[in-house]
This record gives structure tokens, C-alpha cells and sequence, in this order.
């Protein structure tokens, strides 16, 4: 006898990322290129912290939205940082991740039948999220020439006009686009005009290097969607712990929406994760604390590996926009090759490990996801070896 499983689950093929970890880890001398999450340990501010809740055995459930003093920190962070300005008691939810915050939304907001238009190339969890809830995934495929940013006219062409949601991933993931508050504007308008209700990741709003030229060393500041006009009545923003403060393990995130959205996202998160981890929340409040100069480092850091890796790209021969986000650069793989292929290959013969930008949806065949979260020592030595690669074949 075999246990049936639910349709849904088998609508959703395994992550494409996976195999090309498999492929790795065959062998000891590669060099990842292809994971989402920084090299650095959390500050040790925040790390203190956690072991001192738990020395003072501090390990009971917290409060379903999270602890109001974290809830407190946050509201202050974001208003600070980004003027985004919520209630800490209505407006805010602490979260296992910024990934539990993204699938409380749907759950909360989709419809069986409902659409939501996903800006891509992008991060590989939402479409899987929109299916478990039951909805229909609408591609926007982004456009290199827009530098991956998301236009009207893509919206229009993709027929966004008609969907439910919209989820947009800026600093993106996979490519390492921003959007400007001037090109939110349009799609803020857009999203207006056709009522619907936007879905804003904001994980790597810290990780923002230049925008409008400001090319300073980490001289960039992040717009958030909601802080334009109309937008913060139906728009829900995610953020978390694990990209800034380095905490991916530590599991904490949050959302940021209007009262009843996230009433509605608490009334699922109270039955399915009760509460976030207690010892994340210790650590997640003294890093917005004390744990900005820390931040600040890290963020310099991933700048000039951008600077780098980006000009490294360029100087061998393959082309690649200018990433302004994150921690990644999108690069194009040469004439005659897939990504998949490309990748594959370069794994096998030179043992770097890179991904294909064909996981991350529409919009991303033929390039390379290239993580520059890996010492300069590393970095350099992976793109010598691509380097290689190249030449062997010229
Ligand atoms: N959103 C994006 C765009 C991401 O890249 C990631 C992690 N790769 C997440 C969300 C998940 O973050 P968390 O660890 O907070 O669940």
C-alpha cells in the first residue's frame, strides 16, 4: 500500500537547486557560488544574547505575534530605516523566517482560484506557495534590458491587470535588482488602478548599494513599496533576520501590513507555529539594538565583493548587469550554452558551483546565479577558474 498524497503536493516538482548540491557535494574541492545565505555568524551581541535567555531559562512560548518588546524594536527599525510606520500591537508579526511570514500570507489572502502575478526571475518559494493555497501562479518575466526591474508594460504584456496579487522581490533574488522609488511609482500606480493587493519581500532591503548613482561604498537606501501613496493600505512587506544580521539558522522574520491582514496571518500562525522561536527573538531584539555597525561591516563587505566579482565577470568575457542588491549577480552564460548546461559543466570541470537562472522562473534562462556570500579569496579563485574554463574552450 502506498499513502496517497494530496494533489497539491504533487503539483509542486522538487527544488531545481537541489541536484546541483548533490552534484557538489561528490567532491571536496568546490568552491559554492550557489548558496542564498551570508558567510559571516551573527553578531556576537546577538549570540550573547540568545544564550543568555536561555542561561536565564527563558524557553517558553512568547506572546503569538512575538514578544511585544521585539514587535516594539522592529516598528522603531522599520520607521527609522525605511518610514514605515506600524503599530507594534496590529500591524506586526513575528514569524519563523521571513519564509513563514510569506506562506501565512497566502494562506491568508488566496483564494482557491485566485491569481497571483510573481515579478521573476525570483526567489524559488513563492510559486510553491501560491500552489499549497490553492492559487494560480501568473510569470511576469522581468527583462534584462530593464535591468530586472519590473515595468508596466511586462505587467500589461503578462495580463496582470486581472490578478489577485502581486509578489515583487526587491533587492532581488536571484539577480540583484532594485527598483527606485521612481520605477515603484508606475507599479504602484498600476497596482492601484486594477485593485490588487501587493506582496512586497524586502529580506535584502538592507543589502542596497547604489541607487541613482550613489555609488559610495554601501551608499544606497531601500524604497519601500508600501511608503508610497495608497500603497500601505494593500501592501504586505517581509523582512527578517536572516540576510542583514546574518541569523538564517536562528529562523526570524516578520510581516508588516494593515490590522486585519495580519490578524488574519496570526489566526493561522496561532494554530500551525504557536509562536517564533523564543531564543531567535532574544537575539533578533538585540541585534536591532546594538548590532548596526556590525551590519554596516557585512554590507561594505558584500559591496566590494560586488565591485569585484562584477568586474571580474566583465574582464573575462561574460556579460552581466550591474546588481545594485543582495548578494548576487546575475551573469550571462556564453552563446551555444543553457544555463543548465554551463553550470553543469563548470561543476564537473572546474568545481565551482553556480546556479542556473532558469530556477528562479521566466526571465532567467541563460544566466547564472552567482552568490557573492564567500570570502574574496574564494570569489577570486572561482571566477580563475570560470577564467579557465573559458580559455580551454576559445
Ligand atoms: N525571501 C528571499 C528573497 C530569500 O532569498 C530568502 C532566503 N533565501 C527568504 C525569503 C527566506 O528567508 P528566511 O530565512 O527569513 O525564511
Amino acid at each position: 500500500m502506498t499513502i496517497e498524497l494530496s494533489d497539491r503536493v504533487n503539483a509542486v516538482p522538487p527544488s531545481g537547486i537541489r541536484r546541483f548540491f548533490e552534484i557538489a557535494e561528490e567532491r571536496d574541492d568546490v568552491i559554492s557560488l550557489g548558496v542564498g545565505e551570508p558567510d559571516f555568524s551573527t553578531p556576537w551581541a546577538a549570540r550573547d544574547a540568545a544564550i543568555a535567555s536561555l542561561e536565564q531559562g527563558k524557553t517558553s512560548y512568547t506572546a503569538n505575534r512575538g514578544k511585544r518588546e521585539l514587535r516594539e524594536a522592529i516598528a522603531d527599525y522599520a520607521a527609522d530605516r525605511f518610514d514605515l510606520g506600524y503599530d507594534p500591537d496590529e500591524e506586526i508579526i513575528v514569524t519563523a523566517g521571513a519564509s513563514e511570514a510569506v506562506d501565512l500570507a497566502f494562506r491568508a489572502l488566496v483564494d482557491p482560484g485566485d491569481t497571483v502575478a510573481i515579478a521573476q526571475p525570483s526567489y524559488i518559494s513563492y510559486e510553491p506557495g501560491v500552489v499549497f493555497a490553492g492559487g494560480e501562479v501568473l510569470p511576469v518575466p522581468t527583462r534584462e534590458e530593464d535591468e530586472f526591474r519590473l515595468t508596466v508594460e511586462t505587467l500589461e504584456a503578462a495580463g496582470a491587470s486581472e490578478a489577485d496579487l502581486l509578489v515583487l522581490c526587491y533587492p532581488n533574488n536571484p539577480t540583484g535588482a532594485i527598483m527606485r522609488e521612481s520605477d515603484l511609482e508606475p507599479v504602484a500606480e498600476f497596482a492601484r488602478e486594477h485593485d490588487l493587493t501587493v506582496l512586497s519581500d524586502e529580506i535584502y532591503a538592507e543589502l542596497t548599494y547604489e541607487v541613482d548613482g550613489s555609488d559610495t561604498s554601501s551608499g544606497g537606501t531601500h524604497t519601500s513599496i508600501a511608503t508610497l501613496p495608497g500603497m500601505r493600505e494593500r501592501t504586505v512587506v517581509f523582512n527578517g533576520f536572516s540576510k542583514a544580521h546574518a541569523m538564517t539558522g536562528l529562523r526570524l522574520g516578520y510581516a508588516l501590513a494593515p490590522a486585519d491582514v495580519v490578524g488574519a496571518m496570526n489566526r493561522i500562525h496561532q494554530y500551525t507555529m504557536l509562536s517564533a522561536p523564543t531564543t531567535a527573538q532574544y537575539a533578533a531584539l538585540e541585534a536591532l539594538e546594538s548590532c548596526d555597525d556590525e551590519v554596516k561591516k557585512m554590507v561594505d563587505q558584500y559591496d566590494r565583493r560586488r565591485r569585484f566579482v562584477l568586474s571580474r565577470f566583465r574582464e573575462i568575457g561574460m556579460d552581466v548587469f550591474e546588481a545594485k542588491g543582495a548578494f548576487y549577480c546575475f551573469p550571462e552564460v556564453p552563446e551555444g550554452w543553457t544555463a543548465e548546461e554551463f553550470a553543469e559543466a563548470i561543476l564537473r570541470e572546474q568545481g565551482v558551483a553556480v546556479v542556473p537562472g532558469d530556477v528562479f522562473g521566466d526571465g532567467g534562462e541563460g544566466h547564472l546565479r552567482v552568490s557573492y556570500a564567500t570570502g574574496l579569496e574564494e570569489l577570486r579563485e572561482a571566477l580563475g577558474r570560470i577564467e579557465a574554463f573559458l580559455e580551454e574552450r576559445d
